[in-house]
């Protein structure tokens, strides 16, 4: 897989005391090859830093990969990582980044994937002089691909994989700029336990999670859901909606934030003037049922009810097919929507809004 480069099936190096007769479908890479392709984890390769570790941009077999560097809080056993990566390496879909191999030494472990030159959505969709590449065929062929990937993780593959940490900047651009969703097997090889047990591991990112996730740690494949309706949401407006800085204890606090964001798209909807809500770098490219039909869509992802947001593949068909046969969402400022936690926000007001700055947080621990 990685052409001429050395990597293997079996090493001594990483795996001494693995069964001979198993058979490995992902190649892994031996660590001095890792080391030598990112000049020793050197910062003049490091193309991102994310929540699970750093990535590097290295060449191995003559291609161009990046490399992952997990946190060595996870306290994983290499058998556990090495079943975990097999499983993940399994899932494939062409919207999701193809994880290429991994490698082992000691506590390092490293994750190899394809390498997208035009890196995370978050990049291009909220900078003001890049934006309009984004035109808006190009958006709403990102939200489809989004919406399969997510279907296949939810449902289609093997495994159900629930992602809890879907974001712009957790959404790849290839040269196309077609999506490829990563990060999506990290839930798994950083295992519930060892999150609960490291107040250190980030888990998911406010303005995108599920209220019964940021308050109450509930999650499931509705809570993925919802971070796909404020996704659709950013693409349509061009606007970070995880809008919430220096607060990390105020969970409630954010939750209301969106609450008063999503209002403002809900009466766009309601009155059908999509054309106020679109980003207006890109106005000119759009179709106006589109927008209607994403926002519709991206309304019913967000509703307070995990049992009220729509199925993975409902929101593919509905994407595709038109709105025909969706249901009419909950309006977020009606007394009903979140209702049951209101109490907790009952002394916020909608111009809270106004006093907070549009820098995205993450949360640590919560699950
Ligand atoms: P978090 O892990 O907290 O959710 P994140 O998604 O930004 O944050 P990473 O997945 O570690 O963290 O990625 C960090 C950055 O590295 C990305 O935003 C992206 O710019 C870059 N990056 C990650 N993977 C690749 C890749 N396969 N190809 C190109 N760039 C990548």
């Amino acid at each position: 897989m990685f052409g001429g480069c050395p990597v293997s099936r079996s090493t001594s190096d990483t795996f001494g005391s693995r069964d001979p007769t198993e058979d490995f479908v992902l190649p892994f890479a031996r660590y001095d090859d890792i080391l030598s392709a990112t000049h020793n984890f050197s910062e003049a390769y490091k193309i991102g830093h994310g929540g699970f570790g750093k990535v590097y941009l290295g060449v191995l077999g003559g291609h161009e990969v990046a490399i992952k560097r997990l946190s060595k809080d996870s306290l994983q056993g290499t058998k556990e990582f090495r079943n975990e990566v097999t499983l993940i390496a399994e899932l494939q879909h062409r919207n999701l980044v193809r994880l290429l191999g991994f490698s082992v030494r000691g506590d390092e472990r490293v994750l190899i994937y394809e390498y997208l030159p035009n890196k995370s959505l978050d990049v291009t969709l909220f900078d003001d002089s890049r934006k309009m590449v984004l035109d808006w065929p190009t958006r709403l062929n990102i939200v489809k691909g989004v919406a399969r990937g997510l279907l296949y993780l939810h449902q289609d593959s093997r495994l159900t994989i629930i992602h809890r940490d879907l974001k712009a900047a957790n959404v790849l651009l290839d040269t196309n700029m077609r999506p490829k969703i990563t990060d999506f097997g990290m839930a798994r090889i950083f295992s519930d336990s060892q999150i609960k047990a490291n107040t250190q591991r980030v888990v998911g990112t406010y303005g995108y999670m599920a209220p019964e996730y940021a308050m109450e740690g509930i999650f499931s494949t509705k809570s993925d859901v919802y971070s796909f309706g404020v996704l659709l949401l950013e693409l349509i407006t061009g606007r970070r909606r995880s809008s919430v800085n220096h607060i990390m204890d105020f969970p409630n606090l954010i939750v209301h934030v969106s609450i008063c964001l999503f209002s403002k798209a809900w009466n766009m909807w309601k009155q059908g003037r999509p054309k106020d809500l679109i980003d207006p770098s890109i106005i000119d490219t759009c179709l106006v049922d589109e927008v209607l039909l994403c926002s519709h869509v991206a309304l019913l992802c967000v509703q307070d009810n995990p049992d009220d947001r729509p199925v993975m593949s409902s929101v593919v068909y509905a994407l595709d097919n038109g709105s025909t046969m969706l249901s009419t969402p909950s309006c977020p400022s009606c007394p009903a929507y979140y209702a049951h936690r209101s109490n907790k926000m009952e002394h916020l007001s909608c111009e809270t809004q106004n006093s907070i700055n549009s820098d995205t947080i993450t949360i640590i621990e919560g699950r």
